[in-house]
């Protein structure tokens, strides 16, 4: 028994966990709409596209003792509320002080030239964006999130964070803690951040299939010129294919 006090006592995590748990209590009965994001892993990302993200954060401070502190408290659940927006992502963080910090992070679009060459660097890959709708992102397409400067991890400048507590760091453990939760979420979703840099992932399929058609169309009409002189893929496959 006196070992198992002596663990509780002295055990960190434990402590913390304990300590947002009560904070929470009460910032929850004068806030009951928050939405308290939960830790049901144990680890913070388990796919690599997730992995990749948390490794990526390093690139947007110096300080790493404020992103191992963030990890920590969000593994203790200090995460009270977090919200994801178009381009932009709200977080309630608790912290030392009774009342909770606020903190807004916003995500540059990324702009269209760039998204362009990506497209065609995918062009016909079919089988991957199957994959992709399915939540898993093919590693033969890890340059669409980690190529640098133009994938779709923001770069330094292109990412901005604000926190309400006094720590006039420009990334503050609140905001890691607020940026691992991302991390759990393009996890679960890759997708995710297609739409926080502001591209439409139906739409950058579309284009592919219609790059695949023009593909096939080609060597068909080489192969046999004759026959398929007015037809479309549509009536050869019997499938409706957008326009
Ligand atoms: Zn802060």
């Amino acid at each position: 028994m006196f070992a198992t006090d002596w663990h509780t006592q002295y055990n960190l995590p434990y402590r913390f966990k304990t300590k947002f748990r009560r904070k929470l209590t009460t910032f929850q009965k004068k806030n009951p709409e928050i939405t308290p994001f939960t830790i049901t892993e144990k680890n913070l990302a388990s796919n690599w596209w997730g992995k990749a993200w948390n490794a990526n954060l390093k690139n947007y401070t110096f300080n790493n003792t404020r992103l191992e502190k963030g990890k920590l408290y969000f593994r203790c659940e200090a995460l009270a509320d977090f919200k994801i927006n178009s381009n932009n992502i709200e977080a309630i963080v608790l912290g030392s002080k009774v009342q909770p910090y606020n903190v807004q992070i916003t995500i540059e679009p990324i702009s269209e030239t760039l998204w362009t060459k990506f497209q065609k660097l995918y062009d016909g890959h079919l089988e991957a964006f199957e994959k992709i709708i399915d939540n898993q992102f093919p590693k033969e397409m890890a340059d669409i999130f980690t190529n640098k400067p133009i994938g779709l991890f923001p770069s330094k400048t292109q990412i901005t964070f604000e926190c309400s507590c006094p720590d006039r760091a420009n990334l503050c453990k609140h905001t890691a803690v607020a940026l691992y939760a991302l991390g759990a979420k393009i996890d679960n979703d890759p997708k995710l951040l297609f739409k926080l840099r502001g591209v439409n992932i139906l739409e950058f399929i579309s284009k592919s299939i219609h790059a695949e058609r023009e593909i096939i169309l080609k060597k068909a009409k080489k192969k046999n010129p004759k026959i398929l002189k007015n037809t479309n893929l549509s009536e050869i496959f019997n499938i409706e294919i957008a326009q």
